[in-house]
């Protein structure tokens, strides 16, 4: 047995004080360039404990990762162990127990309804994995001619080449145009808050939503199309925004109809996060592929993953080779011990129940502190998935400017002392269509005076925000 003794030091802080590295210091290429960043030194339970001795409240899981909190020593140690007994696997030869066991236990989480999973390093792998699945099965069972895929606006699918064309993010997109595939049509998403005509019923919304859907399997051919993607609770492009009831059911039997498969992205809604297992177990459908990640391994390690139905796995069984894909770090071995622990830990402490509770709490408090507010347009989610639209005139529900950056901003002023607290951002587009969020998903774990202090920060940080702005 390994006694392994951990110590915890803090980082030296930039140029050996602590402080803030800016850009000039920083040898990453980071996003912002113009930044100065503020180093995350250590992280426990609900808290990020940065360099400059600041504790920050992580109200977001970081970015909707977090499922257990951060600091779990019974994680660390079974990603120590997996290390030392066998840290790297060529899964082109080999697999190993904790890949074999991972994939046991997503497989008995879908009751089932899945029959493989296959393991990658990241959201956007993942996707790119359930893509090329989806084009191979039809090769396998003999319609070549599928190869389009039919996605929604305003959706956010990852960002390497394949799912930024699946994704309807026009920012991310933009700049990358050219280099994206060309056999991807976008139809409306299931967005009540904007979408929804005033004094539609849901079921006519719904309605018109599947009409859209199955014009445009028609005006591209339904015989070319692979699969109908898209995000069961659609979390960095809209802000935790649910479907309408019914409408998920409505786009299988679309899907079905025209004998295409439905690609179901739950990397961020997903292995949790909305109360059950998946986010598609309240939708009453089952998904052909499915992605999942980030509350996967709860952010332990770089782990995410595709489930696949009997129907695709059939056809590779029955085709001509097996999935043509790979990569060097693919079932990493520590990854999987990581993901299967965490997974483990949310099944035997009953985690989800506790998200279903504290996520009924959380929009309690959220409405009662917040939907009064006149730069508050919506609230909205499910579980421990919420977010907050923030609009410059609450009855057109006029968005800001894009240049405004008001989500940007509000985040970036959470991190302020006065109020400590990590929130997610997201929207402004190059459209301007789709407004202003922030994103709350705790882990699973939290608890009920942890929601209050949330709550009552978040509605502090944006009446502040709102009020310096003289709004
Ligand atoms: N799909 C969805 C729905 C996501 O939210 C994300 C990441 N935010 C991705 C895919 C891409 O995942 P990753 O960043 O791990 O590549």
């Amino acid at each position: 047995m390994v006694q392994i003794e951990i110590k915890l030091d803090p980082v030296p802080g930039a140029d050996g004080a602590n402080g803030v590295l800016t850009s000039k210091h920083s040898a990453v290429l980071h996003r912002h360039l113009d930044h100065e960043f503020l180093v995350l030194d250590q992280a426990k339970g609900n808290y990020l404990l940065l360099e400059d001795g600041r504790k920050i409240i992580d109200a977001s899981g970081g970015a909707a990762v977090g499922s257990i909190g951060w600091g779990n020593e019974r994680v660390a140690l079974a990603v120590a162990k997996q290390v030392l007994a066998a840290p790297y696997c060529a899964t082109i030869f080999f697999t190993t127990i904790p890949q074999e066991e991972l994939a046991k236990e997503l497989i008995a989480g879908t009751g089932g309804d899945m029959a493989r999973a296959y393991i990658v390093n990241s959201g956007s792998e993942a996707m790119e994995a359930a893509l090329k699945l989806a084009r191979q099965y039809y090769l396998e069972i003999g319609q070549p001619q599928r190869s389009r895929f039919i996605s929604r606006e305003r959706s956010y699918h990852g960002i390497t080449l394949g799912a930024l064309a699946v994704g309807g993010h026009k920012a991310r997109r933009a700049k990358f145009e050219p280099l994206l595939m060309d056999n991807v049509s976008q139809v409306s998403p299931c967005f009540a808050f904007r979408g929804k005509a005033a004094g539609e019923s849901d079921t006519d919304y719904v309605h018109r939503l599947a009409v859209e859907l199955d014009d445009e399997f028609q005006r591209v051919g339904p015989e070319t199309v692979c699969a109908f993607v898209a995000e069961p609770v659609v979390g960095a492009a809209l802000g935790c925004a649910t479907a309408v009831a019914g409408y998920f059911k409505a786009v299988k039997a679309i899907c079905e109809k025209h004998g295409a498969l439905l690609i179901l992205d739950e990397v961020m809604c997903g292995m949790g996060r909305t109360g059950t297992l998946h986010a598609w177990q309240q939708e009453g459908v089952v998904p052909d592929i499915q992605t999942i990640g980030k509350a996967l391994s709860g952010g332990y390690q770089a782990v995410a993953g595709v489930l696949v139905n009997q129907r695709v796995v059939g056809a590779l069984e029955k085709g001509t080779s097996a999935f043509v894909h790979g990569h060097t770090y693919q079932g990493h071995p520590a990854g999987c011990a990581a993901a299967l622990e965490v997974q483990r830990i949310i099944r035997e402490e009953g985690l989800l129940e506790n998200v279903r509770q504290m996520g009924d709490l959380l929009e309690k408090r959220l409405r009662a502190q917040l939907a009064g507010h006149p730069n508050v347009g919506d609230i909205r989610g499910r579980g421990l998935f919420w977010g907050v639209e923030l609009v410059a005139d609450k009855a057109s529900m006029t968005p800001f400017p894009d240049a405004d950056h008001v989500c940007m901003e509000i985040c970036e002023l959470g991190l302020d002392e006065k109020y400590s607290i990590l929130v997610y951002p997201g929207g402004g587009s190059v459209d301007g269509i789709r407004g202003d969020h922030i994103i709350l998903a705790p882990a699973f774990n939290i608890k009920p005076d942890e929601i209050e202090t949330i709550a009552a920060t978040v509605a502090r940080l944006i009446s502040d925000y709102f009020a310096a702005k003289g709004q």
